[in-house]
């Protein structure tokens, strides 16, 4: 039986343990931490259960494709709650806005803050619903293969469908004339740690997997859809170390062989599929390549807040808009510096699942985009940050947070870089920004190599839960192809 390793237990990872697996592959996932999920993961502190990571699903299907794969079906394993209001944005001067899953309630909230965009809001969607038709297949779908991908003659034909000359905010502008439309579709970018002002329009294809397909919260929390990954790999017989980190990947010639592990123990495998950061990847697990120098996506600085009040205003999901949005991304991508007046997420998950919290209380997931990490040091800002945050959450209506606060867990960009290895903490690898780093990421087959891969965010087709797990579908697919070849 060929033998493949998988280094990292991330979302990537797991899939393409399971994909292996169930076409009888023997795989062995070898993880550094003491949990599978990477950066899907849990604290639980103090009475109160907090995700870390990602807090919204989309595009469920590929989930279900992928335990279909193992034999499973998605609804006897995980609950997904469609949430009423996917997210209740606010900003600065008190004007709110309930982005309601459904269509109806949806253009009702746009016509009562912004009525002259409503026409333009279906015109957006419909720009945005082109560029999936015409992008999901060949960037998303199938595996991506650098510039034979790009010339099929068919992305040729829909390439100005796919808007890359524009920027997400240029393409925005073009549909609404409201600030906070403007705003509010411009912040999609930062989907993949990218900022509106240099990502190309393309991604405005985030917006309609949103709102046309819709978003989702997995019921007990996030994490839940790690350990059920997790399981259904070991159902299917992976094996899973955990607490093995992977110093470097062999090669004889140009074919890897297994890898070394940190403990100096050397693995075989017929193929290796790398999971960890593909930057990271590149630097320290692979032979040295001349790898282009990319500007990195944003890292995240995080609050897990357990709070000994309500505040009823707070849905699930919640984002306080900066006044000043050009201004954040300067500071980040210019300046290497946290805003001084962030936009900030707030996600309440015992708005879900009530157990999340005590009874009366709340679990506040906090988080702000940050640079990654350069010159800021941490150790000595993150205080004053944290301060700063609480202190624009109080003035934008959470009263007395400061002195609420029961619980607190705070995450810097070194807290992201060391728990999962992501390079310089940053969440997305290279930020998309301008057209090669947005359309040719690391490659998923390193350049003059054979017998190994890399899948997850920092790689094709890119970051965000479905995404990464197609990414795994891609990793397996080639090391069945090369096994079987
Ligand atoms: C704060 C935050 C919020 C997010 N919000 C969302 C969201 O709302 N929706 C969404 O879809 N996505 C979101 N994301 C992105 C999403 O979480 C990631 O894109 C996805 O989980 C990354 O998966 P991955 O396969 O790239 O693996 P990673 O999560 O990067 O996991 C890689 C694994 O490899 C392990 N590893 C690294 N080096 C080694 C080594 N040398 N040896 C052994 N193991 C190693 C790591 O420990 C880790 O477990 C968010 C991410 C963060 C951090």
């Amino acid at each position: 039986m060929k033998h493949v390793i998988v280094v990292g237990g991330g979302l990537g990872g797991l899939a393409a343990a399971i994909r292996l697996q169930a076409a009888g592959v023997q795989v062995t996932v070898l993880e550094k931490n003491a949990r599978v999920g990477g950066k899907m993961n849990l604290v639980q502190r103090d009475g109160f259960t907090f995700d870390t990571g990602p807090s919204l699903l989309t595009m469920p299907w590929v989930i279900r494709d992928l335990l279909a794969c193992a034999g499973r079906d998605l609804d006897d394993l995980l609950t997904l709650l469609p949430l009423a209001v996917a997210c209740r944005y606010r900003w600065p001067d008190g004007t709110r806005l309930d982005a309601h899953s459904d269509l109806a309630a949806l253009v009702a909230e746009i016509e009562r803050i912004a009525p002259a965009d409503v026409a333009g809001f279906f015109r957006f969607m419909a720009f945005a619903t082109r560029i999936y038709q015409a992008a999901a297949e060949p960037f998303l779908l199938e595996p991506f293969s650098g510039l034979r991908t790009m010339l099929q003659p068919r992305l040729l034909r829909d390439v100005l469908k796919i808007a890359p000359l524009q920027t997400v905010d240029q393409a925005v502008r073009r549909y609404f004339s409201s600030p906070y439309l403007r705003q509010l579709f411009d912040r999609y970018a930062t989907y993949n740690g990218s900022s509106p002002y240099s990502s190309p329009a393309t991604f405005c294809i985030i917006p309609y997997v949103e709102i046309a397909q819709g978003g989702w919260y997995v019921k007990g929390g996030m994490y839940q859809l790690a350990r059920t990954l997790e399981q259904v790999a070991v159902e299917q017989g992976v094996a899973i170390e955990l607490n093995t980190a992977v110093a470097q990947v062999t090669f004889s010639g140009q074919r890897a062989t297994g890898v070394r592990l940190a403990s100096g123990e050397q693995r075989r495998a017929d193929y290796v599929i790398v999971n960890a950061d593909a930057l990271y990847a590149l630097d320290e697990l692979l032979p040295p390549t001349k790898a282009p120098q990319h500007q990195l996506s944003c890292s995240g600085f995080v609050l897990l807040l357990g709070v000994q009040r309500d505040y009823p205003q707070l849905l699930h999901h919640n984002i306080f808009f900066a006044q000043d949005y050009p201004a954040e991304f300067r500071a980040i991508f210019e300046q290497g510096l946290p805003a001084a007046d962030p936009t900030i997420y707030v996600a309440a998950t015992a708005r879900s699942d009530p157990d999340h919290a005590p009874a009366g209380m709340l679990n506040l997931f906090v988080l702000v985009n940050a640079p990654a990490l350069g010159k800021v040091d941490w150790n000595h800002a993150a205080a004053g940050y944290r301060d700063l945050v609480v202190r624009r959450l109080e003035a934008h209506g959470l009263a007395e947070l400061g002195r609420s606060i029961v619980s607190e867990t705070i995450l810097t960009p070194y807290d992201l870089q060391t728990m999962t290895n992501a390079r310089r903490g940053a969440l997305y690898g290279p930020a998309s920004h301008g057209l090669q780093a947005a359309f040719l990421r690391p490659a998923n087959r390193p350049p003059g190599t054979r017998g190994v891969a890399l899948v997850g965010g920092a790689t094709h087709p890119g970051g965000g839960i479905p995404l990464v797990l197609l990414s795994g579908k891609a990793g397996a697919r080639w090391a069945w192809e090369e096994l079987n070849g």
